[in-house]
Parts: structure tokens; C-alpha cells; sequence
């Protein structure tokens, strides 16, 4: 079943004045910064507790989701991600219940995870993730 919560994800619109902004007024740990081209993102990795992270998103073109969302509702809060054991049992299952699934086989996330991403329509109103951690 779902493990834990593995990150919440965070639209921005500036990702270096999202930075600045939880680590030197909130004082986190930025642990890293990827973009991602396939996606047409840039995102910022923040530590937070143990294991639970930050992921702050920010568009670098207008055809995707991220700068869909912003266009649409501003800045915030864009996803939840629940870690997983097996993301493939996972999706059937889901699916078997009649959840709406946006990624109907699990693709390689910013870190070489396995990801999938649940219609919002489908989890009350959540864009879920489900992420399975590969092996390191
Ligand atoms: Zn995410």
C-alpha cells in the first residue's frame, strides 16, 4: 500500500525567488535543482523532517500542466506524492477501484524514479503521485 508521504509538490512562478525565500527566511535545505526538458519544469528539492520533502515546480515553457495550474489558480500547492513498494500493482489496483489515472503506466520521474500521476477528479479533488523508489 502507500508508505509514506514522499513529497508535496509546490507551483511557483520564480524558482530562484522560491529558493531564496525557504532557505534564508525559512531556513531549509535546498538539497538540489533539476530541470527537467521532457516536462518542460525546473524543480528545487527541499528537505523537511527525516524523509519527507518539499518539490517547488516551476514552468519553463506555457504547454504544460505546471504552468497550466498557475495560469489558472496562482501559486501553491500542486500535488501530493505517496512513496510506494510496487507503483505497477498500485496502478492496477487503482484502476480496478474506477480511479481516472493520468499516467496509465508508470514513467521515470526527475530523480530516475518510477512515477504516475491520479486524476485529480478521481482522489477528491488531489492530484496524487505515486512514486516507487529505485533502487540506489
Ligand atoms: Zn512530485
Amino acid at each position: 500500500m502507500l508508505k509514506k508521504i514522499s513529497h508535496i509538490g509546490l507551483a511557483v512562478i520564480n524558482l530562484d525567488r522560491a529558493i531564496e525565500f525557504y532557505r534564508d527566511v525559512l531556513k531549509m535545505d535546498i538539497r538540489g535543482r533539476v530541470k527537467v526538458e521532457s516536462q518542460g519544469v525546473e524543480i528545487a528539492f527541499i528537505k523537511i523532517g527525516g524523509t519527507t520533502e518539499l518539490e517547488l515546480l516551476s514552468p519553463l515553457r506555457e504547454d504544460n500542466g505546471v504552468a497550466r495550474f498557475l495560469a489558472k489558480h496562482g501559486p501553491g500547492l500542486h500535488h501530493i506524492c505517496y512513496e510506494v513498494d510496487n507503483i505497477g500493482e498500485r496502478l492496477a489496483w487503482l484502476k480496478d477501484h474506477g480511479i481516472s489515472l493520468i499516467d496509465e503506466q508508470p514513467r521515470t520521474g526527475a530523480e530516475g524514479d518510477k512515477i504516475a500521476f491520479a486524476n485529480p477528479k478521481s482522489m477528491l479533488g488531489v492530484l496524487t503521485e505515486f512514486k516507487e523508489v529505485r533502487k540506489r
